[in-house]
């Protein structure tokens, strides 16, 4: 990934969803992507997700993740599209 330079103006900022669940403005782009109603995570590149978007009334519910951690302490679950390995763990780890 390639920084853009200190002087470039004006600084875009990115709401993410923080690890409380709400949401927060940051400096860096998000990492994954989720849906506030169903309470999923995924990539940003979910086929799932994308097909969604397609179908339109995702985009409301559309929010982004720092990271792994920060969406799973704000109670979400991984997507059992595009983070299978991820969805399985959670699974093993709810009943
Ligand atoms: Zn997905």
């Amino acid at each position: 990934m390639t920084r853009p330079a200190e002087d470039e103006a004006p600084r875009r900022t990115w709401t993410l969803i923080g690890p409380d669940g709400l949401p927060y403005e940051s400096s860096v782009a998000g990492t994954l992507g989720g849906h506030r109603r169903s309470r999923i995570y995924g990539r940003l590149g979910c086929p799932s997700a994308a097909r969604a978007l397609t179908r339109g009334g995702y985009l409301a519910d559309r929010v982004f993740f720092a990271d792994e951690p920060n969406a799973i302490a704000a109670g979400y679950r991984p997507c059992a599209v595009c983070m299978a390995a991820e969805y399985r763990a959670w699974r093993a780890t709810e009943c």
